[in-house]
């Protein structure tokens, strides 16, 4: 947990919200309240940092603030998938990797390409299935956790599976971007490494891409910074102060969208146009109470599968006129899609639509749902 000193000289701990506005400042008279947008590739020899490649101030704030939230330190990266290559890049060659059937699709296709290469063995499984997922841990070099899933919002149980496949011998990743640390923190749970899209609900507002890796382990923390100064996969300057100031208003932002998503899920479920509606916080939800059990929210996404599959469900992307026909989430904007039009989403049903929840009234999204789900039989 982070902490920064009180006034008799000894640590308090900050509610996340506090530490999301209070982390990541330059301190001392005269400094700058936000920390500049660093556009410099290298520096005069003598100080800490060398080289553009290896640190840059502009991160490190970032670092800082997302390090206090998840409870670990962060290194950042310039996409989402840039942090899981680096991730996945420290297992040996040949090492097997347990990975959910339904965890987000680049991240099974990177998996499937190292397979196919011969340089990893990967174990598919059902990753809400906990005796499943651990008997798979057998032998293995790495579980891959992600909970919830993109796009089925499948919930693994963190608390069980990481302490067994650690038994095994198993290092553990988890892939918090559907959650965000404010409504789960996987290294408290026993998770060795979280992995982050910021370009999700941590930058917020769909205007960046970026990557980041969370860990408590110096081992793996100096793994995964070599794999960034090698792999050279870093983000810009910019991205970063992006991704900061989007982070400042992660609670907030995050509190509005959980709380309309919920609503919505809610609403849908009665909807005869709807099929079946896919969110953890529905008492029917089959992860219900393992995620009432490890999240302090449900989240802000929500799938849900349309009665007549994909023309039926593409006639709704079509047809909404609020919400945005577009693919990626975590934005203040509303967006749906069918995530079955993508090549590697075989196994994800053909009618379902991932809607990532944002910031409009609830009744104007409501309204759109209701009729682009009434367009579907005209
Ligand atoms: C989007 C996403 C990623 C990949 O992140 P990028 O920033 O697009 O590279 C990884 N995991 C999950 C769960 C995602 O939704």
């Amino acid at each position: 947990m982070a902490a920064i000193r009180g006034r008799a000289g000894r640590p308090v701990t900050l509610d996340p919200s506090t530490l999301a506005v209070s982390l990541g400042r330059p301190h001392g008279p005269g400094a700058p309240v936000n920390p500049p947008i660093g556009l410099s590739s290298t520096y005069r020899l003598g100080g800490d940092t060398i080289y553009g490649r290896d640190d840059s101030p502009t991160w490190s704030a970032f670092e800082e603030v997302l390090g206090g939230l998840e409870g670990g330190r962060a290194l950042s990266f310039s996409s989402g998938m840039a942090a899981i290559a680096a991730v996945l890049g420290t297992v040996s060659v040949g090492g097997i990797v347990v990975a959910p059937r339904g965890a987000y699709n680049g991240t099974r296709r990177l998996l499937g390409q190292a397979a196919e290469q011969g340089r990893l063995t990967v174990r598919s499984v059902d990753i809400s299935n906990t005796e499943e997922t651990v008997t798979a841990c057998e032998d293995a070099a790495l579980l891959w956790l992600e909970s919830p899933t993109n796009p089925q919002l499948a919930i693994a149980d963190i608390c069980a599976l990481a302490p067994a496949a650690q038994m095994l011998g198993a290092a553990v990743v988890a892939d918090n971007t559907f959650a965000t640390p404010l409504l789960q923190r996987p290294l408290d749970m026993g998770a060795d490494v979280v992995v982050h899209s910021v370009t999700k609900y941590l930058g917020g507002h769909s205007d960046l891409l970026m990557g980041a890796v969370v860990t408590r382990d110096d081992e793996w923390f100096d793994n995964v910074l070599t794999a960034r100064q090698y792999g050279g996969a870093i983000p810009g300057s910019l991205e970063a102060f992006l991704a900061l100031r989007g982070l400042r208003t992660l609670p907030v932002r995050l509190a509005r969208a959980q709380e309309t998503a919920g609503e919505l899920a809610a609403r849908l479920t009665l909807h005869p146009e709807v099929e079946r509606v896919r969110y953890p916080g529905l008492p029917e939800h089959p992860g219900h109470d393992i995620a009432k059990s490890q999240m302090r929210g449900f989240g802000a996404m929500v799938s849900f599968d349309v009665v007549g599959g994909a023309p039926a469900a593409d006639a709704v992307c079509e047809a909404v006129k609020l919400l945005v026909p577009a693919t990626s989430l975590g934005g203040v904007e509303t967006s749906i899609e069918r995530r079955g039009r993508y090549v590697g989403e075989e196994n994800t049903p053909p009618g379902l639509l991932r809607m990532s929840v944002g910031l409009e009234h609830v009744d104007d999204l409501w309204a759109d749902l209701e009729q682009a789900l009434a367009a579907v039989n005209r």
